[in-house]
């Protein structure tokens, strides 16, 4: 009897360490002793993800949300829900089609759309989660500290002007408060970001933190798993990595190579036959 107890409660140690090694590699800095607990119903201290580093705190973690994660599942049966457009259109057309838009709660808190910036024939495209209050004021994707470095990143890092890509994020109207958008939120933009993506072509994709590659792969993921990792989206090639607010919050020489690698990479990929 007291050897099947110790078997047993070697397999129970053996799940929770499994499970906080998956914990703390998604980001979990801590779980709080039950002295910590108040009110709250669960003692795991789980901390939002910012958009834009300066307007939130400075945690460690890429992307545990509580609030609901914006993930749908890609497919033809999503890409006609708002289509006026045809199978190549143009970023204009996307653009006008999409208009003043008040398709979806988010439009009730904007200041501007922040439709997306950059070439129309871009090889590399980025894809955010959503306008920070800079770009909300501005109406122009990643301007913030965020964006700055994005911009460092692409102009002093990939050699070349960030005005040869084009930049975007999944919802086009910044969150109140800074929050994730909700998943209906997200489908009720996503025509948009597809149309975006049909109208510009890329030869490459890099989706800037976990929301935008959860969306574009379909499922919840681990950034820390998915990202420096080649994946498709509707036939072309998509690289997860960091979100830039991550980097500014966690600057460190593993996360920066980290991003360095994932970034030259897709570069290097969208490149290829551009020479010839
Ligand atoms: S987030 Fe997208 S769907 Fe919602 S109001 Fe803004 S543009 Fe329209």
């Amino acid at each position: 009897m007291d050897g099947d107890l110790k078997k047993q409660s070697r397999a129970v140690l053996g799940s929770v360490r499994a499970l906080l090694e998956e914990l703390s590699e998604e980001g979990l800095e801590r779980i709080a002793a039950p002295t910590d607990v108040a009110d709250p119903p669960s003692p795991i201290n789980l901390p939002a993800q910012p958009r834009e580093a300066e307007e939130r705190p400075p945690i460690a973690d890429p992307a545990p949300p509580p609030s609901p994660a914006p993930v749908s599942t890609p497919g033809p049966q999503d890409l006609g829900l708002e289509r006026s457009w045809g199978a190549s259109p143009s970023l204009e057309e996307v653009r006008e089609a999409l208009g003043e838009c008040t398709r979806c709660p988010l439009h009730e808190g904007r200041n501007k759309i922040v439709f997306g910036h950059g070439d129309p024939d871009a090889d590399l495209m980025f894809i955010g989660e959503g306008p920070g209050e800079n770009e909300d004021q501005q109406g122009l994707p990643f301007v913030g500290r965020a964006g700055e470095l994005l911009t460092q990143m692409i102009e002093k890092g990939l050699g070349i002007p960030r005005s040869s890509t084009y930049i975007c994020n999944i919802v086009k109207c910044r969150p109140p408060g800074n929050r994730d958008p909700l998943a209906n939120e997200v489908s009720t933009c996503r025509p948009f970001l597809d149309g975006q993506i049909d109208a510009v072509k890329p030869k490459v994709i890099v989706t800037l933190g976990k929301p935008a590659a959860s969306l574009l792969l379909g499922h919840d993921v681990a950034i820390t798993r998915v990202r420096g990792q080649w994946h498709d989206y509707r036939g072309t090639p998509l690289m997860p990595t960091f979100h830039p607010a991550y980097v500014l919050r966690q600057y460190t020489e593993a996360v920066r190579r980290h991003v360095w690698n994932d970034l030259r990479a897709a570069f290097e990929r969208s490149q290829q036959g551009s020479e010839t």
